[in-house]
């Protein structure tokens, strides 16, 4: 039997509608600028989109508070559809992507903008922007294993609307993201993708209520703690 210099570090899962079982979350991949109008409020030309990826302690399942994460005094929100992979593949057609799909959730990047613009500022890595603990949160899983085309997707703080649209604004929607993903990157089951956010990104704060949503898929809520550092 195999045995470890020490303890694995616990893997990390997202509850399941319908079950008790969990969904064991293996990487967190992105898409950036799946919607045309977050692209042009960021400022950026309409193109393709293009993939990062948030490190295995970027998870944060439902239910949890969020600490403001150091060195940022600007983490922004984006509400994101996250689909969930129920087996893996490479350089996978249309017809196959869409065999991978186990399910949905409503997710939300967190970014801190600040050292994400500071980071395209000196064309370097944007890894300090999108990664930190808890900069992933997800709901609980739908299993639904078809695409979704329409659907209403929108964020409120403290019951303003601040993001407001429809994955059917997606520039890759999910089989073309899981297709494209597959040519860059092995995928195994597990793996979860958030897959892009509409216009409206902005800032959270220290004791906000946060509500994302997506019509037909869940609801994530998220509440906003301070830290003593901002
Ligand atoms: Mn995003």
């Amino acid at each position: 039997m195999t045995t470890f210099v020490f303890e694995p570090t616990a893997l990390n899962a997202l509850s399941i509608l319908g079950t008790k079982r969990l969904f064991p979350v293996n990487q967190i991949y992105c898409v950036g600028r799946n919607y045309a109008d977050h692209a042009k409020e960021m400022g950026h030309e309409i193109e393709a989109p293009f993939f990062f990826m948030k490190p295995a302690y970027s998870l944060m399942p439902e239910g949890g508070s969020f600490t403001y994460p150091p060195l940022s005094e600007d983490v922004q929100h984006e509400v994101e559809l996250v689909v969930a992979l129920g087996a893996g593949g490479s350089n996978l057609s249309l017809t196959e992507a869409k065999t991978l799909i186990y399910g949905y959730g409503v997710g939300i990047d967190l970014t801190r903008r600040d050292l994400q613009s500071e980071a395209k500022a000196k064309s370097r890595p944007w890894d300090a922007g999108k990664s930190f603990l808890h900069a992933a949160p997800c709901s609980k899983i739908l299993p639904r294993n078809d695409d979704i085309e329409f659907a209403e997707i929108k964020l409120t703080i403290n019951g303003e609307v601040k993001q407001l649209g429809n994955v059917n604004q997606m520039i890759w929607r999910v089989p073309q993201i899981i297709s494209q993903l597959s040519t860059f990157f092995p995928l195994y089951p597990g793996d979860i993708i958030f897959t892009g956010t509409p216009s409206g990104v902005g800032k959270i704060n220290p004791g906000d209520d946060v509500v994302a949503s997506i019509e037909g898929i869940g609801e994530l809520k998220l509440k906003v703690i301070g830290n003593n550092q901002c």
